[in-house]
């Protein structure tokens, strides 16, 4: 450092504390940066670099950024996954000997931010720890530092299941234990960029200043350094109280359904998989909440499908209620309306952030209580009775708002104007004496234009000059000599200034100063006396959240016609007219075509869906998936009725397009995939299989796929429903006694087909392959030859089979009859497929091309 001038060897010493970050470091109006943080910062923020003489032979990379404008580029900066540290000075420097103290006031982490601008109001931001104290188990805690939320739970030592629990969070930063975060770093696969930053845990003694000891005392170990480690990090980057973050909820993992993070993406619960929008994912048809708390709170119950019967059942209950009553539905979202961001600006008052304006937004917002509480009483919800019961609806805080501040007070709480007349006396006085010397100063100003015969004369101010007295160019020569002194000059003006206009200045100027402290004073004992009630305001908040993603579940299931499903811990899943709600949502024009399903122990628990690309049979699968994950967040589902078991654990291998992540090939992921299926599930899973054995030679492919059904079949026993383009494998229905085949029935007349979009039992006679590809405009000579082919390779395959086992032809008459509930379409043998439409009494004969 020998060399450099104390400033830079002041600022070497503070870097070296923010190693990971960039330093923002405060010089008079600029936050400095300087060497390589310099360097990259120009190049994040296409800022200019410059350089300082700072002491060594060489300058010094320089780029800075106004202190008002800091919020922005510390946004983009954060946005991009980087840390910033903001070093103030920490002394007036004017007081200073040598150089002015400096101190870093905080760190803003991606997984920190408090600022509305970097924040979505409609998700959380999470940022999570992870540690371990013996490899028996994970600890993994969770926390939305704006909200104040903090959960927690403890896994077993296994990297798949950390991952997926992580997911859940979406979190954009994770911090902890060094091992861990180095199997992450190395295995784990993101939706979205995360920051991995090692830590120690908190000093004990801090971690019990920060909670009350019961809610610790509840923690085993694992969990314990989970939130110890978190609390750290929150602390070492923040540097000031976390008055809202007071409650752990800790939470069993299989209290949950698990959904692994490929399944939620697959599934599309909340993005698609396409651009990763929330347009056209599961959340998106279900958000109709009136308030961020019951957006984000309704992304949470979709990312936690529940396993216990009763709570599904309590949410049913207020769902119903507010399905039937639309009049107490609309009152509701009425009142729901008006209510700000409760948990985010109760944030902002325990991280001393908040202004006037979030003070009168949360006035306004708990002023709707009362109204809330009483609809939600008597909607007729038991549930929602309950819910609010008792409810504090923090009134008193409401009323202490209302007298302090004004009805609209300004952005900044620096500058006065935001505490209400009669609160406080001497303030009220040095506003008196404020209002007294300007209206002198108008009487001034009248005297001014009379003496000297200017009428256009004037008093203005500015904070540079104070108050002046303007005239314009055209009137200097009327304007006398001796008391008039020139402060400034303009291009058509002059301003002067009087020593009366000085005096009486130091007086207003005194008292405004005064008054802007006053202010700020009592703004910020308002501020600390609701920072002791947060627990209140939180409170009412998960309320309102609660009434508010009921409301938007029966809003959604009213306007959908979805229906209250039966939920049962029995093993049976059966759906009748069951719909795809998200793609039944966005069609236009057409409308869906329900299918049924019936999954059951003792009689069919697996389909083995055949059927031409295009058929409809990915959307049936995610069908039955995503109306078991409603069923289970206490949504009503899109059918005419459904009887749901509890599903502990869903898994899905559908093609999707980023297959390919970490250079592994499709068929690698399938098949780690599918292990991962052998392993965790239970009977109690359901599985969905897009194109089974699909990604290596035909013969493999059959053979792996045939392997996998048996297993499920024997092993596993789970509902199953898996979709190949294998019509080989239809004769496995004839020796696995829980598999059904299935297929989408296809109508065709000349050269044409039309998909029904029906779910039929029976097996589906060809896969229209090479239709698919004349419809794609391929040459009818390979279109011809295709075909050729294919005849060819139909009857070597048929002359083994009847060569062979005694096995099942594709789908036979008996079958039909076998299944008297079968819903109206019946397949036949093939190459005749005969469609009967029981319910329309239509009858279509389908022949393949002579
Ligand atoms: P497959 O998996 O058999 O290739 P998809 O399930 O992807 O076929 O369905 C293809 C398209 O058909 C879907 O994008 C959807 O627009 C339409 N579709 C699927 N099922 C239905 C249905 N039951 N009713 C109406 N349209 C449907």
């Amino acid at each position: 450092m020998a060399g450099y001038t104390p400033m830079i060897q002041q600022y070497l010493a503070i870097k070296e504390q923010a190693k990971d970050a960039f330093l923002f470091f405060r010089l008079g109006d600029f936050y400095e940066m300087f060497f390589d943080d310099a360097v990259n910062a120009s190049r994040e923020l296409e800022i200019t670099l410059t350089g300082r003489e700072g002491g060594a032979t060489d300058k010094i990379p320089m780029c800075g950024v106004p202190y008002h404008s800091a919020e922005n580029y510390i946004a983009r900066l954060v946005e991009k996954g980087y840390k910033v540290a903001v070093c103030e000075q920490v002394e007036d420097p004017s007081a200073a000997k040598g150089v002015v103290r400096r101190e870093i006031v905080r760190t803003i982490t991606p997984g920190t931010v408090m600022e509305s601008k970097s924040l979505s109001d409609k998700s959380n931001n999470f940022i999570v720890s992870v540690g371990s104290v013996s490899t028996a188990a994970i600890g993994m805690a969770a926390c939305d530092l704006s909200t104040g939320e903090l959960y927690v739970t403890s896994l077993a030592f296994n990297l798949d299941t950390l991952i997926d629990e992580i997911n859940v969070y979406q979190p954009a930063e994770i911090v902890g234990d060094e091992p861990l975060l180095a199997q992450l770093r190395e295995h784990a696969v993101w939706n979205r960029p995360v920051l991995l930053t090692a830590r120690e845990p908190m000093a004990e003694d801090k971690l019990r200043g920060q909670f009350e000891s019961a809610q610790l005392e509840g923690l085993n170990e694992t969990r314990h350094r989970a939130v110890s480690l978190l609390t750290g990090y929150l602390e070492e980057t923040q540097k000031r109280s976390l008055g809202h973050v007071r409650t752990i909820r800790s939470y069993e993992p299989n209290q949950y359904m698990i959904l692994d993070h490929y399944t939620r993406r697959n599934l599309e619960l909340t993005e698609t998989v396409r651009d990763r929008s929330k347009k056209g994912s599961l959340l998106w048809l279900l958000d109709r909440t009136q308030t961020s708390m019951g957006a984000r709170l309704l992304r949470r119950w979709i990312d936690k499908p529940l396993l216990n019967r009763a709570k599904i059942e309590e949410r049913y209950e207020a769902v119903d209620a507010l399905y039937r009553n639309l009049i107490a539905r609309d009152d509701i979202r009425g009142e729901l309306n008006q209510i700000y961001d409760l948990e985010r600006l109760v944030g902002r008052v325990a991280f001393g952030s908040a202004n006037g304006r979030d003070m009168n937004a949360l006035k306004n917002s708990v002023r709707r209580a009362p109204q809330l509480v009483e609809l939600a009483r008597s909607a007729g919800s038991d549930r929602l009775r309950m819910l609010v019961d008792g409810l504090d609806d923090c009134a008193d805080l409401a009323e202490l708002i209302e007298t302090v501040i004004v009805d609209e007070p300004p952005v900044s709480i620096r500058e006065g104007g935001l505490v209400r007349a009669g609160y406080d006396d001497y303030l009220d006085q040095l506003r008196e004496a404020s209002t007294n010397g300007k209206r002198w100063l108008a009487e001034l100003e009248r005297q001014e234009r009379e003496a000297t015969g200017i009428k256009t004369i004037k008093i203005g101010f500015n904070k540079v000059f104070g108050y002046y007295l303007e005239v314009s160019k055209g009137a200097l020569a009327m304007l006398p000599e001796g008391r008039y002194e020139r402060k400034q000059t303009l291009a058509n003006a002059e301003r002067f200034v009087t020593p009366e206009l000085k005096e009486k200045e130091r007086l207003i100027l005194e008292a405004e100063d005064k008054m802007v402290d006053l202010e700020y004073a009592r703004f910020i004992e308002l501020r600390d006396h609701l920072a002791l009630q947060l627990h209140r305001l939180q409170r009412l908040a998960e309320v309102v959240a609660e009434l508010d993603v009921y409301q938007s579940l029966a809003t959604v299931s009213a306007e959908r016609r979805f229906v209250r499903p039966f939920i049962t811990d029995q093993y049976n899943l059966v759906i009748e007219d069951g719909r795809h709600p998200v793609v039944e949502a966005v069609m236009e024009g057409v409308p869906f075509i329900s299918n049924a399903t019936a999954l059951r122990e003792d009689e069919q628990s697996m389909l083995l869906i055949t059927g031409p690309n295009m058929a409809g049979k990915s959307t049936y699968m995610r069908q039955v998936a995503l109306i078991c994950i409603m069923a289970q967040i206490g949504c009503f589902v899109p059918a005419k009725a459904a009887e749901i078991p509890m599903i502990d654990r869903i898994f899905t291998r559908i093609g999707a397009a980023d297959d390919l992540i970490g250079g592994q090939s499709t068929f690698m992921v399938e098949m780690k995939d599918i292990q991962l299926m052998t392993e965790k599930a239970t009977a109690s899973s359901l599985v969905i299989i897009d194109e089974l054995g699909r990604g290596t030679s035909t013969s493999e492919g059959m053979a792996i796929a045939q392997a996998v059904i048996e297993f499920v079949h024997h092993h596993i026993g789970c509902k199953a429903l898996v979709s190949t383009h294998f019509h080989e494998l239809s004769h496995l229905e004839a020796t696995l006694p829980k598999l059904a085949n299935a297929c989408m029935a296809v109508q065709e007349s000349g050269d044409h087909v039309t998909f029904l979009r029906k779910l039929i039992p029976g097996a589906a006679s060809t896969s229209y392959g090479v239709y698919c590809a004349r419809l794609a405009g391929l040459p009818n000579s390979i279109i011809d030859r295709a075909y050729m082919l294919l005849e060819d390779l139909e009857e070597v395959a048929s002359e083994k089979q009847a060569a062979g086992s005694a096995v099942a032809p594709a789908a036979t008459v008996s079958k039909v009859a076998e299944t008297p509930a079968a819903p109206f379409y019946a397949a036949v043998n093939e190459p005749e497929l005969v469609f009967k439409e029981t319910a329309a009494a239509v009858q279509l004969s389908i022949f393949d091309e002579p």
